[in-house]
């Protein structure tokens, strides 16, 4: 964590932060108030503290507040942010309009180290982890932006971690931004609203079951281990066999499911064959399954399915009783969809 980075502290350590400065532990309840729940992005628009006290406390702490260089606008109402970070590093976030409310997609690495073949961010490879700051921020920023866009910042009520970067390769600082992000004396979103999505470290999955309780999605993309090693090297790590102990080990509260996504790739992992040993595969699983028709970026030699084949896959899954909802990425004209960000804009990104 960054020095006395106030986006990353929780409302313990800001009130300690307070004290040590000589002040009533309140002071930090004031700061967290306006970061949170009135989302100012400096000391400045803190208005009920004096500006000497403004000024004093704007010494011995920052305030992480990244910065929008550009939006664009896609025809189905979504948009994707571009923003710089203190070090020049540029990644991106996706807003997400829903019939009666709004997601957000949130990065936690700048690019991605997990060399998935099918992925845009992993072409460029890892620059850095995100600090926990950068991630609140994100979340931060859009709410505010959407405040200016509709009065109604609360309209804003889901967060997916499923923009650039792997979360669980970024452990310790993701799930202290997740603390902020759904602490109910921070940002609030409610955990039910909250998903983690990883390509499948095994570790990190068995230590998140214990230290956070948000979704977790599972980027499964094949039902064999050849396929999938092929597809996402990280599985000759964590092997299929690993990696679904890992998702049955994994705490479910009440009612709530694993997510699998099961990207569809032409000729790759559509088949009958492939759909029934899915089945299997999550046989004895509380799991749902989103399956995502591959989207298209420059470069990439595979393509969707025919919707066809898509339905046909689908229906497999359906009468083996899962629930199995293709999912269509929205802001595909902006690449804006799943697998499409890469934090560096030309005009035609
Ligand atoms: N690193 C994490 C989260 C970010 S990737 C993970 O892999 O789960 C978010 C999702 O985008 C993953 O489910 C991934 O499988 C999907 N994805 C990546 N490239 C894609 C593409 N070209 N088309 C469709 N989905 C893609
Ligand atoms: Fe990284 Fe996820 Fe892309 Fe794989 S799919 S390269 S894990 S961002």
């Amino acid at each position: 964590m960054a020095l006395n980075d106030l986006k990353a502290m929780d409302m313990g350590e800001t009130e300690q932060w307070a004290k040590d400065l000589g002040l009533d532990p309140y002071r930090g309840r004031q700061v967290r108030h306006w970061l949170f729940k009135e989302l100012a992005v400096s000391f400045n628009e803190m208005t009920s503290l004096s500006k000497s006290v403004r000024s004093f406390l704007s010494d011995s702490a920052c305030i992480t507040s990244c910065l929008i260089t550009q939006i664009k606008i896609s025809r189905d109402g979504t948009r994707k942010f571009l923003f710089q970070l203190e070090d020049g590093a540029l990644i991106e976030s996706v807003l997400i309009p829903e019939r009666d409310h709004f997601t957000v997609c949130i990065s936690s690495q700048a690019g991605c180290s997990m060399g998935c073949r099918f992925c845009l961010t992993a072409k460029q490879g890892l620059t850095r982890n995100l600090k926990a700051g950068e991630i609140v921020d994100q979340v931060v920023q859009v709410r505010r932006f959407l405040k200016g866009m509709t009065g109604s910042p609360e309209h804003l009520t889901n967060v997916v971690l499923m923009g650039m970067g792997e979360p669980l390769a970024n452990y310790e600082e993701v799930v202290r931004a997740l603390r902020n992000i759904t602490g109910s004396d921070a940002l609030n979103f409610s955990n039910r609203r909250v998903t983690l999505s990883t390509s499948g470290l095994v570790p990190q999955m068995k230590r998140l079951g214990e230290e956070a309780c948000v979704n977790l999605a599972v980027s499964l993309n094949a039902s064999d281990d050849e396929t999938r090693n092929f597809l996402m090297p990280v599985n000759r790590r964590y092997p299929l066999k690993e990696l679904l102990d890992a998702c049955r080990a994994f705490p479910l509260p009440n009612r709530r499911m694993l997510t699998f996504e099961y990207i569809l790739i032409s000729g790759i992992n559509d088949s009958d064959e492939d759909a029934l040993k899915l089945s299997k595969l999550l046989s004895r699983l509380r799991a749902k399954i989103n399956l995502i028709p591959l989207n298209p970026h420059h470069g990439l030699d595979m393509s969707a399915p025919p919707m066809e084949r898509i339905l046909q896959f689908q229906k497999i899954l359906v009468d083996k009783h899962f629930t199995a909802i293709i999912r269509k990425s929205k802001g595909q004209d902006i690449g804006a969809a799943c697998g499409q960000l890469r934090g560096q804009w030309t005009n035609n990104t």
